[in-house]
């Protein structure tokens, strides 16, 4: 087997430790005499699980009481649609823009609400933060991304919406680094970078906005109507939340968020260390907002671009090909790349930059 070094932005690499337990699982799971995908999620051996699972989701993030967590289907996509219909419907909520994944959002919701763009840094090229916000104080919520996956901007300090109830996309950032819980209204994020695989999505929605969903809307779309039954008004995914169920494992025996936050930290400065002094390649996001989590880089000469993509393929490192609509290479590194990994990317970066510069 030669696994590489994977950097892709999504469906993205999975802790070695998770994969090998779950192939180990497949055929029987925890006595079950059948695979977990093979059994009754109403039954008490996956009931058990879900339990389970949020449990230790809850420890991990330290979610205070006055929260429920979701375990729902669709993809981020379509909660950015599904989220104005239940805490927005018939107002007017507030769209902070820092890249494509918040313009997306942003556009899905105009069928069921009224948006306000907030903040925006488009004109820069989401290259930097938005110059300045205006919040409305009537807003239903204010939507951020905290994470754009293709530029590669992080918000790493929340801005004061006065009381008005935060909404992030935190798809490529969840359980990076520790976070307040009680300063959002809803947390979601789509599984398939740092919880497990596509397909599921962890919502964290306070009781008070939950409080907000319109009866009218059809029982599937309703997220009130999705926490009452459990996260299972209709058969869940069971695999993904499985997988999920592993991963939060996983994260606790290697020492919960605090401890990923540090490493996350570490592995970014020494890649934007390398980058910035390399001579060779460029970022260029304001360092104020560069993500922990995507690292966009380019090369001096982008005709170099399909040489170093399939060199560093043949090198065992993979998928760094940068976003088709920005162009040259972006290195995502989740919970589950190691320094290790990074150190071999920068070892390949040096010497692919002395063979060409
Ligand atoms: N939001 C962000 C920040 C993302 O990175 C992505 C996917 N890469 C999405 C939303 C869309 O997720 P999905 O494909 O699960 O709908």
């Amino acid at each position: 087997m030669s696994r590489g070094y994977n950097f892709s932005s999504g469906p993205a690499a999975l802790p070695e430790p998770v994969l090998a337990q779950a192939r180990d699982e497949l055929l029987e799971w925890r006595g079950a005499r059948a695979s977990v995908m093979e059994i009754s999620h109403r039954g008490k051996d996956f009931i058990a699980l879900a339990e389970e699972s949020e449990r230790d989701l809850r420890a991990l993030m330290a979610i205070p009481s006055g929260y429920k967590v979701l375990f729902l289907q669709g993809g981020a996509t379509q909660h950015f649609a599904q989220i104005p219909m239940n805490f927005a419907a018939g107002r007017s909520a507030d769209y902070v823009v820092t890249g494509s994944w918040g313009q997306k959002a942003a556009k899905e919701a105009k069928a069921s609400c009224t948006v306000r763009i907030a903040g925006s840094s488009e004109s820069a090229g989401f290259r930097q933060l938005p110059e300045r916000y205006s919040f409305d104080p009537q807003a239903a919520f204010v939507h951020l991304t905290p994470n754009e996956t293709i530029g590669g901007v992080e918000l790493h300090v929340l801005p004061d919406t006065a009381g008005v109830p935060i909404v992030a996309d935190m798809s490529s950032n969840i359980l990076s680094r520790p976070i307040d819980v009680s300063k959002y209204g809803v947390i979601y994020a789509g599984a398939q970078k740092n919880i497990g695989a596509s397909g599921l999505v962890v919502m964290i929605v306070r009781d008070d906005l939950l409080a907000r969903c319109p009866s009218s809307l059809p029982n599937i779309f309703n997220y009130s109507a999705q926490a009452k039954e459990g996260s299972m008004l209709n058969t869940p995914n069971t695999f993904g939340w499985y997988l999920a169920s592993l991963v939060f494992k996983w994260l606790d025996s290697e020492g919960g968020v605090a401890r990923m936050g540090e490493i996350n930290a570490a592995k970014a400065r020494t890649l934007y260390d390398y980058i910035d002094g390399s001579g060779f390649y460029s970022n260029p996001i304001d360092k104020a907002c560069r993500s922990r989590m995507n690292v966009p880089f380019r090369l001096a000469d982008e005709a170099l671009d399909e040489t170093f993509l399939a060199e560093s393929e043949a090198a065992g490192l993979l998928a760094l090909k940068g976003h088709r609509s920005v162009g040259g290479m972006r290195a995502s590194i989740y919970n589950a790349m190691p320094m290790a990994g990074v150190q071999a990317l920068i070892a390949f970066m040096k010497d692919f930059a002395k063979r060409n510069g």
